[in-house]
């Protein structure tokens, strides 16, 4: 939507496993765009992936990173993405448990916070193969706003991670 004042890059980390994954993922893009002075600059594609680190069966996820460009402040940004979760009926049952959409800031550009409620970077991209391939299509030569990924990139195992659409 459209907005006024300074523009910020910002890229978002989504994942979804529970319910119709694709229709959430749609849901959630598309609240976003809704987001005043917000816009979709790019989208990654999107990839299936095995649970991380959990201590259940859980249904695998799909994943995709897309590269915003907003004049809302990263605490605002924040803010609407933990009611656009709410919003689509996320339930949190367990740590890491099934979610209907988990949305994390990673990177905002010329902007770093390090507080429990708002690290950025995000401090967990550099192990997540599940961050980093699809943050990959968004940056391919492997940096983003200074933040350099190419050697977590190369070293994370992807195995776990397939080409979903
Ligand atoms: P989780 O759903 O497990 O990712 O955790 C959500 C909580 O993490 C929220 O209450 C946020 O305040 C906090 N948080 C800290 N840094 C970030 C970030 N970069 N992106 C999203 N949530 C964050």
């Amino acid at each position: 939507a459209p907005g006024g004042g300074s523009e910020m890059q910002v890229v978002l980390g989504l994942g979804t496993n529970l319910g119709d994954r694709e229709a959430n993922l749609a849901r959630a893009l598309d609240a976003l765009e809704r987001l005043e002075g917000t816009q979709i600059v790019k989208l990654s594609n999107l990839y299936e992936t095995e649970p991380f680190d959990v201590i259940s069966q859980q249904e695998d996820y799909l994943n995709c990173c897309v590269l915003l460009e907003t004049s809302l402040k990263p605490q605002r940004l924040l803010e609407h993405c933990l009611e656009i979760e709410q919003s689509l009926g996320r339930v949190r049952l367990e740590y890491h448990g099934a979610r209907t959409m988990d949305i994390d800031i990673l990177l905002c550009e010329g902007f770093s916070s390090d507080t429990p409620q708002l690290t950025v970077p995000h401090p967990h991209i550099r192990e997540r193969a599940f961050v980093l391939v699809p943050l990959s299509d968004l940056f391919p030569l492997h940096s983003a706003f200074g933040y350099a990924f190419h050697e977590a990139y190369e070293a994370v195992d992807k195995a776990g991670v397939r080409l979903y659409k």
